[in-house]
């Protein structure tokens, strides 16, 4: 498309209405909240609103917890809607209206027929007459978009004079609400014909329209409603709000630069439609948990301690010797450490927090490095004991140990030294070095797991 013709959905007046239409049918879904994203920094780009509509009109399917769930999720991604929320559900009156309108203005009729599958029942359906015509749209995205509507014929638009479905429903409420951009789920593309046909038999104003890939699996399978990992509540324990929206934003948009950490008002920013790709948007888990720990990085120290003790296990936390310095300092370690809050609780539950608070059981072979022997290892033990009994209680920081060790461990070779004192410290084969673990523990902690480890030998 020509830059012209891009820059035809920038609104030359009047304000830019966007909306975003769930149904409450089943939980908030990640594309759902992207989708909300893309209409939500489009309306604020332009100095516009993003608003809310709630299609409820399956009485069925719909439930209030699953409008609850999408109120909640929405307002955790941080995206506030304008205005008031329109349910569809209280809006009968105003379709029944336009019904007739379309019946009345002859481009719309009432036809007698009997019900699928029950050849015997005879039900009235009101039908749109269909203009056969072709009809083109510049999508957003996409661009040009051609169809010949014969194939839709003469579409059924309302159950009955006062019910409307699902189509006029939307056509209805996006002129009502004055809804200037519709952008939505590729999924949606199929739709489009008939909305258009239907806003033009009432006489309205057409909608820009912009349609975004679909969000797929690693595997390229469309990221399903029914997929569990695909609700946005399933990453509320996991993840911050601002690393899920930054992550969602890249879902399908380019921002043309090597930039890839965006807060919502950089988004708004540097967000442009034209820059949506046409092809689907692979999601992958590990540049989201990579860019959630940009954010955790960035955290304050109090909202990490925060979340790191909402994340920690009664064992730790509730130990005589846990208390904010502590908290502190396992929290500090984990900012470095942990991409995600449920890494936290991984490391938790395999015990490999657990020589915070409590002294590590271990073979004590496995103090020894293969090339070392027992005897070695326990007299560099009581070598260590006695550097580090050296610092006084007040001084005993990572730094002055580390100055306390250092000559020794390299004259002795690092491994014997430094794998013994971390072992003897942390019982595990991974953990932060012995220097840091050391500072975090206390000079009396330290010394007393470094004498059993002497009396192990
Ligand atoms: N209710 C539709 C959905 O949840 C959205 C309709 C629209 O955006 O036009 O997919």
């Amino acid at each position: 498309m020509s830059d012209s013709r891009m820059n035809e959905h920038i609104p030359k007046k009047g304000p830019v209405v966007t909306r975003i239409a769930p149904s409450p049918t089943g939980v908030l879904h990640v594309g759902t909240l992207r989708t909300a994203l893309f209409n939500y920094l489009y309306a604020k780009k332009y100095g516009g609103k993003f608003l809310l509509r709630i299609e409820d009109t399956d009485k069925g399917r719909s439930t209030k917890a699953f409008e609850q769930d999408i109120l909640e999720g929405l307002e955790w991604a941080g995206l506030k809607f304008d205005g008031k929320i329109i349910r569809q559900s209280q809006r009968n009156d105003i379709y029944a209206k336009y019904i007739k309108k379309l019946i009345d203005d002859g481009n719309a009729y009432i036809s007698k027929e009997s019900k699928k599958n029950h050849p015997k029942e005879r039900i009235e359906v009101v039908r749109l007459k269909n203009p056969n015509k072709k009809i083109t749209f510049i999508d957003l995205v996409r661009g040009d978009i051609t169809f010949d509507t014969t194939e839709l014929k003469d579409f059924v638009i309302a159950r009955s004079v006062t019910e409307p479905l699902y189509h006029l429903a939307v056509v209805i409420d996006d002129h009502d609400m004055n809804v200037t951009h519709v952008i939505r789920g590729e999924d949606h593309i199929s739709n489009t014909p008939r909305q258009i046909l239907i806003h033009e038999a009432l006489g309205f104003k057409i909608p820009k329209y912009g349609h975004l890939p679909l969000i797929l699996n690693e595997n390229r399978s469309k990221l399903s409603k029914r997929d569990d990992a695909a609700s946005v509540t399933s990453y509320k324990d996991k993840y911050l709000p601002e690393a899920l929206i930054n992550y969602l934003a890249l879902l399908g948009w380019n921002p043309g630069t090597d930039q890839e950490i965006f807060s919502l008002l950089e988004l708004i920013e540097a967000f442009e439609i034209s820059d949506v790709q046409r092809g689907g948007a692979i999601f992958n888990e590990e540049k989201l948990k990579s860019i959630n720990h940009e954010y955790i990085k960035k955290l304050s120290e109090k909202i990490w301690n925060k979340i790191v003790l909402e994340n920690l296990p009664k064992i730790i936390t509730s130990h005589k010797s846990f208390d904010n310095t502590l908290l502190q300092n396992i929290a500090g370690q984990l900012k470095e450490r942990v991409k995600t809050f449920e890494e936290i609780r991984k490391l938790s539950k395999s015990g490999e927090l657990n020589f915070y608070v409590r002294a590590p059981e271990y073979n004590s072979s496995d103090l020894v490095p293969k090339r070392d022997s027992d005897s070695s290892i326990k007299q560099h033990l009581e070598t260590l004991i006695l550097l580090l009994g050296k610092i006084s209680e007040d001084k005993f920081t990572e730094i002055n140990i580390k100055e306390a060790v250092w000559d020794y461990a390299e004259k002795e070779g690092k491994g014997s030294i430094l794998w013994p004192m971390r072992f003897a410290l942390t019982g595990l084969e991974k953990s932060p070095d012995p220097f840091t673990v050391s500072g975090i523990l206390g000079k009396s902690t330290t010394l007393e797991r470094l004498k059993s480890a002497y009396q192990s030998l």
